[in-house]
């Protein structure tokens, strides 16, 4: 089972794939994940990026497009949630030629629908564990109390002014990508307000419909 999760920043995509990921056994691959960890690291590919992202903007798509692509090789190709890729048509284009040639492709395209008051409060709540990368939100989702306060932060990017950038971004760049996948017949839209579980339960459904992956 090979899928991606779609939406705008604060749509619930991170959140939603690491319980997918225990409800199906999938590897997720969260290329915000992969970037945060390259800029932390100081590599040399975080010192190129880290500019884009605390702007709001987009790390140009060849750089992304290799981060994802040597995941999925290192997950031979099968049996994982994409998180936050593709994010531009041209990376569409590219992620579906590169599965093509390994005969694997994408079985769908999860997006998940958010008003934008919604997002603005999600992003502007979020806080992050900065070692593993988990997600809660101050009032419905605290981090627990046993988490060492000092690793619980806000992401740069989430700033008013990043989060207003990342909008626009999403707006001009990646909302097209849904149409791409729409006509590609991928395309799963899904209500993405409410609960954590249960917009999690709307997406067990869905998937289980897709084919024969069984609850773990
Ligand atoms: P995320 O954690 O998915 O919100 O990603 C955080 C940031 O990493 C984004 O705002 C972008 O700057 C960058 N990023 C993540 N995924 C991609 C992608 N597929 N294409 C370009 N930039 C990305």
């Amino acid at each position: 089972m090979r899928l991606a999760l779609f939406g705008p920043p604060g749509a619930g995509k991170g959140t939603q794939s690491l319980l997918l990921r225990e409800q199906f056994g999938l590897d997720v691959i969260s290329t915000g994940n992969l970037i945060r960890k390259a800029i932390s690291e100081g590599s040399s590919l975080g010192r190129k990026v880290e500019e884009h992202v605390h702007a709001g903007g987009l790390v140009p798509d060849d750089l992304v497009r290799d981060l994802a692509n040597e995941a999925i090789t290192a997950l031979m190709y099968d049996r994982f949630i994409l998180d936050g890729y593709p994010r531009t048509t041209r990376q569409a284009v590219w992620l579906m030629e590169f599965l093509r040639a390994y005969k694997a492709p994408l079985d769908a395209v999860i997006s998940l629908k958010v008003s934008d008051e919604v997002i603005i409060d999600r992003l502007s709540n979020r806080r992050i564990n900065r070692e593993t990368g988990e997600s809660y939100h101050l009032t419905y989702h605290p981090p627990p109390s046993n988490v060492d306060p000092s690793l619980i932060v806000q992401r740069k990017d989430d700033a008013p002014e990043s989060v207003k950038a990342r909008l626009e971004t999403y707006r001009r760049e990646t909302h097209p990508v849904e149409m791409f996948f729409r006509q590609a017949g991928l395309l799963v839209e899904i209500d993405g307000e409410g609960g954590v579980h249960d917009i999690c339960n709307r997406l067990i459904d869905n998937v289980e419909r897709l084919g024969t992956l069984q609850s773990t």
